[in-house]
């Protein structure tokens, strides 16, 4: 006789977080952080972006930067729907006034379309550093003074206190703060991205380690550096005003040939030096429009953390079926995920429909098909070599699983070009405005010789 499936334990959806996670919240001061979760705030939010201005001043840290991105890594909100929600910001907004904002979306598709591709190798150095310098001079273990935000730079210790309370930082400031870290102190990438994705309400190995990567020059053919000139250009003198390092000794009072020269052994890879990803390996990802699979009977649903919206698709397509979420413990400790973090993930899951447990999320979710006599698991996809993991084990436990996807952001007519952004985006633009899927758009003629290439911000 078959084994009866073992019962469900009591569902964690109302235990607050700080008694699931006692630890984390005992050694992690800031509870909350700078945005609630759930679609309620997140639609508050969208509602209050200036797509138009945004494309002015963005840069600046007093700018129209929307704080979206939470919202958006946690599927709370889906590229889509802000999109639309910039397109008609404004009865009369044509849509190149909110060109800059769409672009900067687009960015995010990027990278997790990226991600899919390259799996675990998100964590390794793409290509070499062009620093002349060999990655073991790049020191692994990541300075106490810059995470307790005590290194006597007025800047860098604002900004490490406001990733540690608020779990948000303007993209210029992920910029400065990240080249300080891989250039000025010579810290290996990967400490600065794993301390990111700790305590940023939307860190997403997707576009955080693609950023950390940029910044190094492991993906790009020169290392980031800014200099005091910029600092006070985009932000003021909020920061010089009190710095001890003002008058004397500021590291970034310098020009940029200067600080290349102080910084850097070269201005290419060190001889012998090598990267992990064959670019060729992101020339021409299939395309293809995402298949709406049917509802079958006898279905469970798993929602995960890339997409806990009421809107979920999965959700939406089974509304009296079993839904479940789960605290994935193994990578909550592997990421060393914040207690604002889980705060906010919290609040977005109680506005679940959902059964919530923790543990080793393949178990759990056999163990709810089980409990239901379900023989499929509906779920929308996810670009993490984690979410691919789980699936397998489903699958290997003779469940069927279902992708519900959500809706596009951008189609494409032709196989992605992955190795940059600027090919992906003339893959996609025609139709993330909204239009039909259109021929790749004509390249734009290179920059002349002598003349200024525009970097990413
Ligand atoms: C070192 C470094 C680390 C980063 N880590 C993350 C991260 O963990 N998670 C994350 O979502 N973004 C990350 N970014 C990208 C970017 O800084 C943030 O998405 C943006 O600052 C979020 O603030 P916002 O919502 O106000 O952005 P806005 O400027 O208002 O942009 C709107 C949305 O577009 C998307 N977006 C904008 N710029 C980028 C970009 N360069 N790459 C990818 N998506 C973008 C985001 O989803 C963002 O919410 C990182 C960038 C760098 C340089």
């Amino acid at each position: 006789m078959p084994k009866p499936p073992a019962p469900l334990p009591a569902s964690l959806r109302d235990m607050p977080p700080a008694e699931l996670f006692p630890d984390i919240f005992a050694q992690d001061a800031p509870h909350r952080g700078f945005a609630r979760g759930g679609r309620a705030a997140a639609l508050g939010a969208l509602a209050a972006i200036d797509p138009v201005s945004y494309g002015r001043d963005r840069s600046y840290l007093d700018g129209h930067v929307t704080r979206l991105s939470p919202y958006l890594r946690h599927g709370v909100l889906t590229l889509a729907e802000v999109r639309e929600a910039a397109l008609t910001h404004a009865p009369d907004t044509a849509p190149s006034r909110v060109w800059k904002y769409v672009n900067e979306l687009s960015w995010r598709d990027y990278s997790v379309r990226v991600y899919a591709e390259v799996g675990g190798l998100i964590w390794q150095d793409f290509e070499p550093y062009k620093t002349g310098l060999p990655a073991s001079s790049y020191a692994s273990e990541f300075p106490a003074d810059i995470k307790d935000g005590e290194t006597g730079a007025a800047c860098i210790d604002a900004w490490s206190r406001e990733l540690r309370q608020t779990g948000y930082l303007h993209n210029h400031v992920r910029m400065w703060l990240a080249s300080y870290v891989v250039h000025h102190r010579r810290v290996w990438w990967q400490g600065g991205a794993a301390w990111f994705l700790t305590h940023l309400l939307d860190g997403d190995p997707s576009s955080n380690n693609l950023g950390w990567q940029w910044v190094a020059s492991t993906w790009r053919a020169y290392p980031y550096l800014w200099n005091r000139g910029a600092l006070v250009k985009y932000a003021g003198d909020r920061y010089c005003a009190s710095c001890p390092l003002a008058d004397a000794g500021c590291p970034f009072d310098a020009t940029y040939t200067a600080l290349s020269e102080r910084l850097f052994e070269g201005k290419e890879a060190a001889p012998g030096e090598s990267g992990h990803l064959d670019s060729a390996r992101l020339e021409a990802v299939p395309w293809e429009p995402p298949l709406t699979p049917e509802v079958a009977l006898g279905a469970v649903v798993w929602v995960h953390g890339d997409r806990l919206s009421p809107t979920n698709e999965a959700l939406t397509a089974y509304p009296k079926g079993p839904a479940v979420f789960v605290w994935d413990d193994a990578l909550l400790k592997e990421w060393d995920i914040s207690a604002k973090r889980q705060t906010f993930i919290h609040e977005c899951v109680q506005e679940l429909p959902v059964h919530v447990l923790r543990g080793d999320v393949a178990a759990e979710v056999i163990r709810l098909a089980r409990a239901h006599g379900a023989s499929t698991v509906a779920t929308t996809p996810s670009s993490s070599p984690r979410f691919r993991a789980i699936v397998t084990a489903l699958e290997g436990a003779g469940l069927a699983v279902q992708h519900w996807p959500e809706p596009v952001f951008g189609e494409s007519l032709t196989p992605l070009d992955l190795r940059v952004h600027g090919e992906y985006w003339r893959q996609i633009s025609a139709s993330a405005f909204g239009k039909d899927p259109a021929p790749p758009k004509p390249k734009r003629p290179r920059a002349k010789k002598g003349q200024s290439v525009k970097a990413k911000e």
